[in-house]
């Protein structure tokens, strides 16, 4: 009984990580990170920073890819093998599966979209035909977008992870990631 129960959690365990493994690896190296400030200082509007908000934007999507992993050893090991850890995996992928499908008819948006790129570009074009002070320094901030100089708001967009490497280590960091999903941890102000 108790080593299905764990066979179960390591099988949920797989499923749950699976579909989340690109978001969480692929751009925490150093060298990904070059044209960023460090962990979680705000970070300069930059074409880089547009750029890699698309990829964490792909990142996400290629999570689904990720999950067909699990869900097709799940079902091997369901016929084949240990019935629990199959299970386990299945339910959990299967889950983050739905649950991004979800976006679709109405959910919540994902942590990282195409319109949020947009947004970015927009406030860049508009330091420059129309800046708000002298010195423009538009960066993203934990709870929007803001002028460094000035200290105007320029988008109220909360910042969602950006891939760089985690000031809080791989391992806090990774928990941290995985219990917000990439979301941004500060709600926007404008909403309470
Ligand atoms: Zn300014």
């Amino acid at each position: 009984m108790i080593e299905s129960v764990i066979l179960f959690l390591l099988g949920s365990f797989i499923g749950y990580i699976s579909p989340k493994l690109p978001v969480l690896m692929i751009t925490r190296a150093k060298g990904f990170n070059y044209h960023f400030s460090h962990h979680p200082e705000p970070i300069s509007l930059s074409p880089y920073l547009t750029q890699r908000l698309l990829h964490m934007r792909t990142f996400y999507w290629l999570g689904l890819g990720f999950a067909l992993i699990p869900i097709a050893a799940g079902y091997a090991s369901l016929v084949w093998g240990s019935a629990p850890f199959g299970f386990g995996m299945w339910l959990s992928s299967g889950w983050s599966v739905i649950n991004r499908l979800q976006t679709f008819i109405g959910g919540t948006p994902p942590p990282w979209t195409y319109e949020m790129a947009i947004r970015l570009q927009l406030v860049m074009n508009k330091s420059k035909q129309n800046p708000c002070c002298d010195f423009p320094e538009p960066e993203w901030q934990l709870t929007a977008v803001r002028c460094s100089s000035c200290n105007i708001t320029l988008d109220e967009m909360p910042r969602p992870d950006l891939g760089r490497k985690r000031s809080d280590g791989i391992f806090a960091g990774s928990i941290r990631l995985l219990a917000s999903d990439g979301y941004p941890i500060v709600s926007e102000q404008s909403e309470e």
